[in-house]
């Protein structure tokens, strides 16, 4: 997915830039980025290829090229940034976390309109951040070209813009992706983030959130509002579930608290709690879940798999599904006092693809497993994610969910057909899916979190979450399926 993090200050700020956008690491897998504006007004920018190898181990050498007062960081799971743009509304640079759908449409049309040309990347797409650019440049001011990409884009796109020593801010239209404001209070820097995680350990004091298609500017000790926020959020929910770093706030939300409560909700869904013996989390997003349900059945937490961090300490994955798999086996390793003559349960934030789990069941049992239970954090996901560029989940075919109703339809379900049905838990299609993926994953029982309860553990109005990866419901109607069903979520 990606994520960013930007610094102005009266004095250098490299060291919070670099720790700023450090702390975004286990949000993309495969560039990282710096620029930092000089004391003599030119921008610095570094960018590593982090796919092998850590952000930080990447920058550590380099650091010593930056010097200044203002800087943009970003890991991004996709193109290279920060990009530095010579336009006619001045030189600056920028970042995205963004994902645009119809990227070749807005290229197709720009050519039309006389823009010569679009750089490409090595793997022959474009670079979503640099139509991003294009799109703003188009218009007389930055505010209004950013305004303009945000109407232009399907998708989302959430931007820092470094110019003349400032930051220009800028949340998604439909604040899929929060953006929240920080300041040191002991000398008036200012940051703006992704992941308020960044803000405690640098002592950056939570400012605000930006509201939905918000645009702001930030100087030291300044914070200036350049467009109001919009009227409706679709915040991903994902961020609290499996995204978002366990320190971290959402809308005001702690991610680690609602996941506890998520897990709580799962407990208080299983009638009793005889077949079980002890709760475990798979690391690292499954562990607050899990500890939340071992409070609520009042069963033992223990670690019945472990990760080992020194090497494998991000919860991202490579793009490739092989390596995927390599490293998903790799860095759990099987605890077998804790698991030997045991009844397990696990607590996961999502089942997407299945195929981690069930390598994990083969390998527990194989260490004497009596019997093991699974409650996923969320619900069957039954459609990809068309607006961010999430990871784990590019096609249809990669969801166990999916996957499983086609079996029971015994022919392909497009992505327009009417699945709700499926996502009706109680209902007997619903049964049937979850007893499919069941099977498949070798599992004694398996639960899914409700939609409800999902909502309830986040704790935010259900209008202002974005469920689309579970119902199919987009009520901005930028997903572009007819399996939307605005009308129910308005
Ligand atoms: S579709 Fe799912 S992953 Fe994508 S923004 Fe919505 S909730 Fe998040």
């Amino acid at each position: 997915m990606g994520g960013f993090f930007g610094v102005v200050s009266s004095t250098d700020c490299v060291a919070e830039l670099f720790y700023g956008t450090d702390y975004h690491s286990h949000l993309g897998t495969r560039r990282g980025g710096l620029a930092m504006t000089n004391c003599d007004g030119n921008i610095t920018r570094r960018i590593h290829d982090i796919s092998n190898a850590q952000f930080r181990s990447k920058f550590d050498g380099v650091l010593h090229e930056f010097k200044g007062c203002c800087g943009i960081g970003v890991i991004s799971d996709f193109e290279d940034q920060p990009l530095l743009v010579s336009s006619r509304l001045g030189t600056y640079a920028i970042v995205t976390v963004s994902k645009i759908m119809n990227l070749h449409d807005l290229a197709e049309e720009s050519f039309r309109n006389g823009s010569s040309h679009f750089s490409e990347m090595s793997n022959g797409e474009l670079n979503p951040t640099e139509m991003i650019a294009s799109l703003i440049n188009q218009k007389q001011t930055l505010q209004e070209g950013i305004a303009f990409a945000m109407d232009s884009i399907k998708g989302s796109c959430s931007l820092l813009i470094m110019m003349n020593g400032k930051i220009i801010a800028a949340r998604d239209k439909y604040g899929r992706t929060p953006v929240s404001i920080g300041k040191r209070n002991t000398d008036g820097a200012m940051a703006v983030t992704i992941e308020t995680s960044a803000f405690p350990n640098l002592d950056f004091q939570h400012l605000r959130d930006l509201g939905p298609g918000e645009i702001v500017q930030i100087s030291n000790n300044q914070m200036e509002q350049l467009q109001k926020p919009g009227d409706m959020t679709q915040i991903c929910s994902f961020f609290w579930v499996y995204f978002g770093y366990p320190s971290s706030n959402f809308e005001g939300i702690n991610t680690e608290c609602s996941r506890y409560k998520n897990g709580e909700l799962l407990a208080e869904a299983d009638e009793n709690f005889d077949e079980i013996d002890t709760v475990s989390g798979i690391p690292d997003s499954g562990v607050a879940h899990a500890i939340g349900y071992s409070n609520a059945s009042k069963k033992p937490y223990q670690r019945a798999l472990v990760k080992y961090t020194p090497t494998w300490p991000r919860s991202f994955m490579p793009q490739s599904q092989a390596a995927r798999s390599l490293v998903a086996r790799m860095k759990l390793i099987p605890v077998e006092e804790q698991i030997r003559d045991k009844n397990l349960l696990f607590c996961d934030d999502s089942i997407v693809r299945g195929t981690q789990f069930k390598d994990i069941t083969r390998r527990l049992y194989e260490r004497g497993a009596k019997s093991i239970h699974l409650r996923s954090a969320s619900p069957p996901i039954m459609f990809p994610c068309p607006f961010l560029n999430f990871s784990r989940s590019r096609s249809v075919l990669d969801l166990a969910a999916r996957r499983a109703v086609e079996a029971l339809e015994g022919k392909k379900i497009d992505q327009d057909c009417n699945l709700e049905e499926y996502t009706t838990p109680g209902s007997e299609k619903y049964k049937a899916m979850v007893e499919v993926v069941r099977k498949e994953l070798g599992l004694t029982t398996l639960k899914y979190q409700s939609l409800e309860n999902l909502i309830k553990a986040i704790g935010l109005p259900r209008e202002k979450i974005c469920t689309y990866c579970y119902d199919g419901c987009d009520p901005t109607g930028q997903c572009g399926c007819c399996g939307c069903k605005k009308e129910e979520k308005a």
